[in-house]
């Protein structure tokens, strides 16, 4: 057991949003491990929270109700249609829009969190999301209706809403569609087994590599290296980002540091190097630039992992926005920005030059491919 957090105790938390989140749950053991003397344990992610009756662990949104583990359920904190390469997924349905699912809360507390606005409802009376009640079958159905093939949740930490994402995985899956999710990656054996059967895609965002700043978002860095390992085990298609914060997490050694730890799990798990740019309570310091995103991703090259991608900066990164075959070195995914604008892999994802295997969940009907220059013309659309 990682950590055994503080809860806040459930009449503590008496606001208005608590009190919708409340009563967006069932009681769910799947992921609970009941003790004698009335305290759950929760094993969605590693902090393996120890919960009294009355008590919440340490994303706040799970919590121990007479001795009963409730978990979020029915509802989403937001639906919208993104580019896949916004997951970002680099090696998976080039080119398509998705279905991405934000829900609320999180088991960290990123100073810097894109995404607070629905991370940290319960922790920051500032966060405006509130959820919206929705059922799987409209969920699924909002995708179908579109042709989107594919179902991601996102935008917050799917580990501690693992239930409800089942739930809509299997109904997408049903359907026929590709579901993944956007995680932190501090997830347990336990998870991820469950997850497994529901699940194609996995990205991880792997923050530093420093066990300190770990701490500094509630977490530890030792589980999310696990993680990895035991993500690509599984079979699942693995992916990495990582936020380039300038003065932060972007020291040579500690790139370098991360990469070889990528490649001691593989070579072959495609990396994206991202621009930070100043947010929520990192307002200091400076944004990153093309030649901070650049620099990282040459660092993971030179450590040996094959895919290392740079953005968002769209025609500014050189070749570090495409995909080349590993035999020939043909350019197979050319892309600006999120806008793939090249495609040279045929159904089963092969090289169309050298027949060489990219690895990938690439789509056997191929990319959608759009013109270079309309990347910015796919801005998200949002239902709720
Ligand atoms: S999902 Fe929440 S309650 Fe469960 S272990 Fe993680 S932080 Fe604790």
């Amino acid at each position: 057991m990682s950590v055994v957090p503080v809860p806040t105790r459930l009449e503590a938390d008496d606001t208005a949003v608590a009190t919708q989140l409340d009563a967006a749950t069932r009681p769910d053991s799947t992921l609970a491990r009941m003790r004698d003397d009335g305290r759950v344990q929760c094993i969605a992610c590693a902090h393996r929270c120890v919960i009294p009756p009355g008590r919440r662990g340490a994303c706040k949104v799970r919590f121990n109700r007479d001795g009963l583990l409730h978990v979020p359920w029915g509802y989403a904190g937001s639906l919208q249609i993104n580019p896949i390469e916004q997951a970002p997924f680099m090696h998976a349905h080039a080119g398509e829009d998705v279905l991405t699912l934000g829900m609320l809360g999180c088991n960290l507390r990123c100073s810097y969190c894109q995404n607070w606005h629905l991370s940290q409802v319960l922790r920051d009376v500032e966060a405006p999301e509130r959820p919206t009640a929705v059922s799987a079958e409209e969920i699924v159905a909002t995708a179908h209706g579109r042709g989107i093939r594919v179902l991601l949740s996102s935008l917050n930490e799917p580990l501690i809403t693992a239930e409800w994402a089942v739930e809509l995985f299997a109904r997408a899956k049903a359907a026929g569609m590709t579901t993944g999710i956007v995680s932190s990656g501090y997830a347990t054996p336990e998870v991820l087994d469950f997850l497994r059967p529901h699940v194609d895609l996995v990205k991880i965002d792997l923050k530093t590599l420093s066990p300190q700043r770990y701490r500094s978002l509630g977490a530890h860095l030792q589980p999310v290296l696990d993680t990895l390992r035991m993500v690509a085990e599984r079979g699942f298609w693995l992916e990495l980002v990582t936020l380039v914060v300038p003065g932060w997490n972007d020291s040579e050694d500690e790139l370098r540091g991360a990469a070889r730890a990528i490649a001691s799990v593989s070579p072959d798990i495609p990396w994206t190097l991202w621009n930070f740019h100043r947010d929520y309570r990192m307002r200091g310091g400076s944004d990153a630039g093309a030649a901070d995103v650049v620099r990282a991703a040459s660092i993971g090259r030179a450590e040996g992992l094959r895919y290392t991608y740079a953005g968002v900066q769209p025609g500014r990164v050189g070749d570090f926005e495409n995909t080349r075959c590993p035999g020939c070195g043909t350019a197979v995914v050319e892309r600006m920005g999120y806008q793939v604008t090249g495609y040279a892999l045929d159904a089963a994802g092969q090289c169309a030059a050298c027949a060489t295997r990219v690895p990938g969940r690439w789509s056997p009907q191929g990319a959608v491919v759009r013109p270079a220059g309309l990347w910015f013309e796919r801005q998200p659309q949002r239902f709720v």
